[in-house]
């Protein structure tokens, strides 16, 4: 594994790892539907599911981002969790977090 490319994918994980933690903590700090508002608007309503879909995936992204840090430290960095095969740079480079190779992604999407 390119250590440049490790290095690099570092960088975009720990600042989306920031990011995102930010978005989380500010959701819970600021709710856009205020408590007990029976009243609200429909429009309000599914705000705020948008919000709490938006929240989950996030979170969950969350999740791959630590494990994707985690491989880095242990080394593990840009293994296929399927099959062990090496991930190809390029997928690495546009999305850090992959945990499986392209063919082992698209075998599970079917
Ligand atoms: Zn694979």
């Amino acid at each position: 594994m390119d250590p440049q490319l490790v290095e690099n994918a570092r960088r975009t994980l720990e600042t989306e790892q920031a990011r995102i933690r930010l978005e989380l903590s500010e959701e819970v700090e600021h709710p856009r539907v205020a408590h007990g508002a029976q009243t609200a608007a429909a429009t309000e309503v599914s705000e705020s599911q948008r919000g709490q879909q938006l929240r989950e995936r996030e979170a969950l992204h969350l999740g791959l981002i630590e494990s994707a840090l985690k491989r880095i430290e242990a080394g593990k960095f840009g293994l296929c969790r399927t099959c062990g095969q090496p991930i190809a740079p390029e997928r690495l480079e546009a999305l850090p977090w992959a945990q499986d190779c392209v063919s082992c992604h698209s075998t599970k999407r079917r």
